[in-house]
């Protein structure tokens, strides 16, 4: 499924259309989460104080940029948001297209992340890296 804003919060672009699409992208983040991790990432989504930093951006990543999102999103890709507060989803998989969490280093080189959590992507086994998705995409789309 492609997530995309709906038709009425495109063309709102005031604050509560922005609040719209965010109410609407966290239903459909939380529905494809493991039930086990749900809670938790319920919690974190609404005290930023505990924590979660790195779901936030991959949120906010899904908001300004059109792309798929798996129906189900793997457990271990979830849990290293849960599990390393420096994780980041700068990379991604070049053939779904899902976020993938790497630490960037002090320097915030994102080309040259300081741990690659994911060598392939879990959902797909496809290739990652930064902006892997839409480098593939202009490739197929100028063949
Ligand atoms: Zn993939």
């Amino acid at each position: 499924m492609l997530l995309q804003p709906s038709n009425r919060s495109m063309q709102t672009n005031s604050f509560d259309g922005i609040k719209d699409r965010w109410y609407e992208l966290r239903q459909e983040f939380l529905k494809r989460m493991d039930r086990q991790q749900r809670d938790v990432i319920i919690m974190l989504l609404q005290s930023p104080n505990q924590g979660g930093r790195g779901l936030r951006l991959w949120m906010h990543r899904l908001l300004n940029d059109e792309r798929p999102l798996p129906d189900s999103l793997p457990r271990e890709l979830v849990q290293v948001y849960l599990d390393h507060s420096e994780a980041e989803p700068l990379f991604d998989c070049e053939a779904c297209g899902l976020a993938i969490p790497v630490e960037p280093g002090w320097q915030r080189n994102e080309a040259k992340p300081q741990v690659v959590y994911f060598a392939a992507c879990p959902c797909c086994g496809g290739a990652v890296g930064l902006h892997a998705y839409w480098s593939r995409q202009s490739q197929l789309a100028s063949r």
